[in-house]
C-alpha cells in the first residue's frame, strides 16, 4: 500500500513479562501424545488379553479390537503432533528500496513477498524488471499491486478485471514464472475483487489487517500481525475493530496495549506463535523505513525472528500451504512451475 503516516511517538507504557518455567510446547505436546498413545496401547493389550485365546499369538496382535485401538493411538499421535510455526514477511509498493530490505532478509536467512505495482505508487520510482527477476533467483516471491496502484474497490468491473490482470500477464512476462499473490492497495477488497483475482489465475491476496497469528483466514483474507511502522496504539483497535474480528480485538486488549514499541510487540507475538504455531507476519513500506529511519528497529526485529530452530520461513504463497482448509490444491499450484 502507500499509505503514508505521520510520525508519532510511541507510548511508554509498562510492559513487564511473566516469567515462567515451562517446557516448550513441542515437548509437552510430544509427551501428552506419548502419555495418550501409551494408554491407548495398554488399554489395547489389556483389551486384546480379554478378548479370548488367540488374541495375541506370538507377541503379534491378531485382534481387530486392539487393532483399531492402536489405530487410534497412532491417530491420536498424529492429531498431538506441534502445529506449524511459520515468519513470512511482505513489501509494499516496489520501492527500489526494496533492494535494501531484500538484503537484511538475505542476511538472515528470512523469506518474503515483495508487492509490485506496474507504475510506481504515487508516482514514485519502482525496481527495475532485472532487480524483480533477480529478488525471484534469489528465493523471494513477487506478486502484484495493481497495474497502478489505484484502490480497486470504487473501480467498475473490466477497470478491475484489466488492473489485476494485466499486472498479473506484466509480471509474469518480466520474471517468467507464475505470480500467485497479491496485495489490495490501501488494504482495500470486496468480494467483486477477489472474483476478479481468482478469475486472472491468483491463488490468494494479503489485506492490511494486523494482529492475526493464526491460520484460520481464506486465502483471498490473508491478514498480517503487524506493520513495520511506530502505530499508535488506537490504530491497532482500529484495524481490528474494522471487521469486528474478536480474536484481535483480544490481542489489541492483551498486547498491544503493554508493548512500549512496534518492535516490542511483534517480539510479544513472536513469543506466542513460538509457543503455540501459527504465523507471524511483518509487512511494511521500505520507502517508509527511509523516511521514518526505521532501518535499525527493522533488523532488531529481523535479528529477533531468524534463526530459530522449528520456524519454516515462508513466501506469502507459501503460507497458504498451511491453511487446513486448501492445503492439497494449493500447495500443489504452488510447487508447480507451470501452475
Ligand atoms: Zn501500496
Amino acid at each position: 500500500m502507500g499509505e503514508r503516516e505521520p510520525r508519532r511517538r510511541d507510548r511508554q507504557l509498562d510492559g513487564a513479562s511473566k516469567t515462567r518455567i515451562r517446557l516448550p510446547l513441542f515437548w509437552e505436546s510430544e509427551v501428552a501424545a506419548f502419555k495418550v498413545g501409551l494408554w491407548i496401547n495398554v488399554a489395547g493389550v489389556h483389551a486384546a488379553s480379554r478378548s479370548g485365546p488367540g488374541a495375541l499369538v506370538a507377541g503379534r496382535e491378531t485382534s481387530p479390537v486392539s487393532h483399531r485401538i492402536l489405530q487410534a493411538g497412532r491417530t491420536a499421535q498424529i492429531d498431538a503432533m506441534p502445529p506449524p510455526r511459520i515468519v513470512t514477511t511482505s513489501w509494499d509498493d516496489g520501492d527500489p528500496l526494496d533492494l535494501k530490505v531484500a538484503e537484511l532478509l538475505r542476511e538472515r536467512g528470512l523469506s518474503g513477498t515483495f508487492y509490485l505495482p506496474l507504475i510506481g505508487y504515487d508516482g514514485r520510482q519502482t525496481i527495475s524488471p532485472c532487480q524483480s527477476r533477480r529478488m525471484v533467483e534469489e528465493g523471494f516471491e513477487v506478486g502484484g499491486h495493481g497495474m497502478s496502484h489505484n484502490v480497486l474497490t470504487p473501480l467498475r468491473s473490466k477497470e478491475i478485471a484489466r488492473e489485476v490482470g494485466n499486472c498479473k500477464k506484466r509480471l509474469e512476462d518480466i520474471l517468467g514464472e507464475p505470480v500467485r499473490m497479491f496485495s489490495y492497495p490501501l488494504g482495500r477488497s470486496n468480494s467483486e475483487v477477489v472474483q476478479h483475482l481468482k478469475e486472472a489465475g491468483y491463488l490468494g491476496a494479503r489485506n492490511n489487517r494486523m494482529l492475526a497469528h493464526k491460520l484460520d483466514f481464506t486465502p483471498f483474507e490473508m491478514p498480517t500481525t503487524l506493520q513495520a511502522f511506530p502505530l499508535r496504539k488506537n490504530d491497532y483497535l482500529v484495524n481490528a475493530a474494522r471487521d469486528a474480528n474478536v480474536g484481535r480485538i483480544w490481542e489489541y486488549l492483551v498486547r498491544v496495549k503493554q508493548a512500549r514499541s512496534w518492535v516490542e510487540l511483534g517480539k510479544s507475538v513472536f513469543d506466542l506463535v513460538l509457543r503455540q504455531g501459527g504465523v507471524w507476519h511483518l509487512y511494511g513500506h521500505s520507502w517508509q523505513m527511509e523516511e521514518m529511519g526505521l532501518w535499525d528497529d527493522l533488523k532488531v526485529i529481523l535479528d529477533y525472528v531468524s534463526s530459530r530452530e522449528g520456524i519454516r520461513y515462508a513466501t506469502n504463497a507459501e503460507v497458504l500451504n498451511f491453511l487446513p482448509q486448501n492445503s492439497s490444491a494449493v500447495s500443489e499450484a504452488v510447487q508447480s512451475p507451470s501452475g
